[in-house]
């Protein structure tokens, strides 16, 4: 299957773009062609989101009009699940049960029901006399047209927490996939159409890095809204400096998962193994660091392992399957290179550190455990993005948040204890967007998802991720 450039409510040709092979990570065969769009095609694509938000087709349309069709959308996604899901599967190697039923697709239709909801509480927050002889009002404004920018681990998923609370402010849009996942959101644009968002309004252009930054140089885009590597993001916000365009910046994570003494080891074992491999560790609030108290760690560190070992990996259509491949050939080579280097550094493999028997075509990785690994150790202090996880020890409630803040990354992180008092304490210090207490990796649509430190700043999801597509403005009314 060949995809165009969707642009202006339309499918569009490349203008001087090159295709690119699409994959399937599972089978390493080609499934699709598509555009790497050029300069001139995210130019088109901008010019079309700059005619749709100045004639006001959107963003003057009342918060209730503009609720009403974000709701469509969402229903239609819901009965566009099982196409969508598949080609997702296809595209990503994800188990098709995570993406269909029960997983991305059914959480990306609730974040768009609750931004259309929200987008009918996107008014400023004053209006009074602040001046003998005044009238203050504060309008909150749409940011004007933005480009957002996704990565390959939840294609679909990102796509709906970029345009939902975009759309909710009022704003038109440059949506770029990941290179090697922009199916589901090229599938996207004409469903988008369909719900009755104008045309113009959401414009969806697939292409590499290249395409990328040409969003981030465009003058005529206003703010940038990444979702990708901490390297991206940096690159994103110098580029993003000549403009000086706002940025959202939604990057990399080291989630540490600090286990206390007086937890049980079957409910630690559970929530590690699944959080470390879920979506095979390509999440950024995966479990990677796993931090167990000294008196118990023989205990709560054999329970993780034997729950790793048991984790079912497979093809992603098959019954039972929890997961699947990595993204890429590329991918798997970076994920065991950080294993055979920690390895070589004298870490332990407890269990995987290799390809699994009978999956050597796709780009699969074993659920794997190492051991003996040093606090500054590139593996505990890097993102590696693979179903990887590390265990170390920790003393005391110092040593554990010590341990568990030293990194640059602060998106996610979890305490697993019955000490309420010890919850509240340590959730309060520790670094991280998020902070879970006896569980890991679950989000809400109400509730804000966004990094400390170098995993970046601004919020997917929540009203705090509509406020980040707005601007107040100040009018003053003289009253005589
Ligand atoms: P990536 O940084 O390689 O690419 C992300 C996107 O940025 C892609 O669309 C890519 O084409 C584009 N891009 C790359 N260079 C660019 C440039 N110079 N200018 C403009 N655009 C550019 O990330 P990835 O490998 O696709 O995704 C994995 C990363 O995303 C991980 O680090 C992960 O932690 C992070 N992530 C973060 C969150 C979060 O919510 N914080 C969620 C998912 C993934």
């Amino acid at each position: 299957m060949n995809y165009k450039l969707w642009i202006d409510g339309k499918w569009e040709d490349t203008k001087g773009g090159k295709m690119m092979s699409i994959e399937d990570p599972a089978t390493g065969k080609n499934i699709a062609e598509v555009v790497d769009a050029s300069r001139e095609d995210v130019d088109r694509a901008v010019q079309a989101a700059k005619r749709a938000f100045y004639d006001g087709r959107w963003s003057k349309k009342t918060p209730s009009e503009r609720s009403k069709i974000i709701w469509k959308l969402a229903d239609l996604l819901e009965a566009n699940a099982e196409k969508l899901a598949k080609v997702e599967s296809e595209n990503t190697g994800k188990p098709y049960a995570y993406v269909s039923l029960g997983g991305d697709i059914p959480f990306a239709v609730d974040n768009l029901r609750f931004f259309a909801s929200a987008a009918r509480d996107t008014h400023g927050s004053h209006a009074g006399e602040f001046m003998a002889g005044y009238t203050s009002i504060y309008r909150r404004e749409p940011v004007g047209v933005v480009g957002q920018i996704a990565p390959w681990n939840y294609p679909l998923m990102m796509a709906a927490w970029k345009i939902g609370p975009a759309l909710a402010a009022g704003c038109t849009i440059v949506l770029k996939p990941a290179p090697g996942t922009p199916l589901t959101t090229l599938m996207f644009g004409e469903i988008i159409k369909e719900a009755g968002i104008p045309d113009g309004v959401v414009n969806i252009i697939s292409g590499g890095n290249d395409a990328g930054q040409a969003i981030v140089e465009h003058p005529d885009v206003r703010m940038v809204s990444l979702t990708g590597s901490t390297g991206t993001g940096k690159k994103i916000m110098k580029t993003a400096a000549d403009t000086l365009k706002r940025v959202h910046l939604e990057l990399g994570g080291k989630a540490p998962f600090i286990v206390f003494d007086d937890s049980d080891p079957e409910l630690v074992a559970a929530k590690a193994s699944m959080a470390a491999t879920l979506n095979t560790g390509q999440d950024c609030t995966a479990a990677t660091r796993l931090y167990v108290e000294r008196g118990k760690s023989k205990v709560m560190q054999e329970a993780v392992v034997e729950a790793m070992k048991n984790v079912k990996v497979g093809l992603p259509f098959e019954d039972g399957v929890q997961m699947g491949p990595l993204i890429s050939k590329v991918q798997r080579e970076r994920v065991s290179g950080y294993v055979d280097r920690a390895k070589s550094a004298g870490a332990k493999i407890l269990t995987g550190g290799g390809v699994p028997k009978g999956f050597e075509n796709g780009y699969y990785y074993e659920p794997t455990v190492v051991a003996n690994v040093q606090q500054d150790s590139e593996i505990v202090q890097n993102e590696v993005f693979g179903p990887v996880i590390t265990v170390q020890e920790f003393s005391d409630e110092a040593d554990a948040l010590s341990k568990g803040n030293d990194v640059l990354y602060g998106l996610a992180a979890s305490i697993f204890t019955r000490d309420i008092g010890r919850a509240m304490r340590l959730s309060s210090q520790l670094e991280f967007g998020t902070v879970w207490v006896n569980d890991h990796l679950p989000l809400t649509s109400e509730t804000p998802h966004g990094g400390f430190k170098q995993s970046g700043f601004g919020k997917d999801l929540s009203a705090e991720a509509i406020g980040d597509y707005q601007i107040t403005k100040h009018v003053m009314v003289a009253q005589s």
